[in-house]
């Protein structure tokens, strides 16, 4: 695995003027018509494990001051139970209901920067909506999400590391189709 890149303003540039790469990476993973779902998502998960592990969360944050964050019901009252305050409380607080989108979505996470960071720690995080956990997502079903992964590659740095190391490996031959 080549050396990670973390610092955030580097990402962001080689972000943007990549995006084609990016974009052709995704055009040539539709194509391949050979290559099951599962066995592109483990090859995925194989690249991805080390870069995860290799990145320091807590030393960046910029989900938690980037992203609009949606939470369910289960996560709200997981908030509310966990910071001892009242459900409806939460809502007013923290929770803008009129922005859920989907039909599992309760509301959305008000304040970005995200009102429960501190510093660069997440304030609630054994409480934390179920978005925040899984954040940054490849798998399942990464050729069909690439789309809305290659958005956040310009602010994540385990995103762009991810899918550079992706290109690389594929350019190398490494993904066959069975
Ligand atoms: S709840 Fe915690 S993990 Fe989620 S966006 Fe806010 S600070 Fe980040
Ligand atoms: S998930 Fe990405 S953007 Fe969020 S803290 Fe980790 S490296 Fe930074």
């Amino acid at each position: 695995m080549p050396d990670v890149i973390t610092d955030l303003a580097e990402i962001e540039q080689l972000a943007r003027a990549r995006r084609d790469e990016f974009e052709i990476l995704r055009y040539q993973l539709e194509a391949m018509d050979d290559l099951d779902d599962a066995a592109l998502d483990a090859f995925v998960d194989a690249v991805a494990a080390p870069i995860v592990a290799a990145i320091d969360c807590t030393q960046c944050a910029n989900c938690c001051r980037s992203l609009h964050v949606y939470v369910t019901a289960e996560d709200a009252q997981r908030l509310a139970d966990g910071l001892h305050i009242p459900l409806d409380a939460i809502e007013t607080r923290y929770i803008n209901r009129e922005a859920a989108q989907a039909d599992d979505e309760w509301g959305m996470l008000r304040a970005r920067p995200c009102a429960f960071l501190q510093g660069k720690l997440c304030s609630v995080y054994a409480q934390r909506p179920d978005a925040c956990r899984r954040y940054p997502q490849f798998t399942p079903d990464f050729r069909w999400t690439l789309a809305d992964t290659l958005d956040g590659a310009a602010l994540c740095p385990i995103i762009y590391n991810v899918l550079s190391e992706i290109v690389r490996r594929v350019d190398a031959g490494e993904l066959k189709e069975s």
